[in-house]
């Protein structure tokens, strides 16, 4: 290797290394802005109700497997009371494929009784109230807000999202809560939304959990871990 190429080299790796995570920040908006583009949420759904639900079978599942389900499911249960009144027996066949399907289907039975009984039916549209919806954490409640209502009081932290801010020397922390203030505190709130959605491709098409590829990632220049396969969060 000449001399040269080898000092850009090193010049490149202290940058990155020495750069504040305000500054990855900035630099990962221009960079996931291009590569993203289309970036979206992959569940399929028509309505906030029809996103509510698929988000919480989506605990433990794949986007994919939800959207084996959904299609009958929506078609037997289209309205908050078709959920409320469903039997938990038969909710549950219909769920069973997405995993942990009898704590799934109380959770969507106890929330949409719960809805009709305090929210007139309605999804409510602040982070408090759906979080304390039963059987809706914190996380279903951002992607229902920012997804069917266009609203950011958090981010989304999910498996994805929580590696990837770890990888890419954003956060120092593990708890998805300490995550979820830090990435607030590194982006503007007007790209909280999407952040969660450029997180979640890239950890779904380039940074796998296990055995990341590092030598096709269009992120080597920003990354502190870049070539670090070892580190599975
Ligand atoms: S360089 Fe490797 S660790 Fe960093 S974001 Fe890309 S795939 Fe993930």
């Amino acid at each position: 290797m000449n001399m040269r190429l080898y000092e850009q080299m090193v010049n490149a790796e202290c940058y990155k290394l020495s750069m504040t995570s305000k500054q990855r920040a900035q630099l990962l908006v221009q960079k996931f802005s291009e590569l993203y583009s289309e970036a979206h949420c992959e569940l399929h759904y028509n309505s906030p109700l029809e996103l509510l639900v698929a988000t919480i079978l989506s605990a433990q599942c794949t986007d994919v497997r939800v959207n084996q389900v959904t299609p009958k499911l929506f078609q037997r249960c289209k309205t908050v009371e078709d959920y409320a009144s469903i039997s938990q027996e038969e909710l549950e066949v219909l769920i069973h494929s997405t995993g942990f399907f009898r704590n799934k289907a109380k959770a969507i039975r106890n929330t949409t009784a719960t809805l009709l009984e305090k929210h007139a039916g309605k999804i409510p549209q602040s982070l408090a109230e759906l979080s304390s919806l039963p059987g809706v954490g914190r996380k279903t409640a951002n992607v229902v807000l920012s997804n069917a209502f266009n609203i950011h009081e958090g981010v989304v932290v999910d498996t994805h999202v929580g590696r990837l801010s770890q990888r890419l020397g954003l956060v120092q922390h593990h708890q998805p809560i300490k995550i979820e203030q830090d990435l607030m505190k590194l982006f503007p709130q007007e790209k909280w939304g999407i952040l969660s959605h450029w997180l979640i491709w890239h950890g779904r098409r380039r940074c796998y959990a296990r055995r990341p590829d590092c030598k096709g990632c269009e992120l080597r220049d920003l990354c502190p871990s870049v070539d670090q396969p070892d580190i599975v969060y």
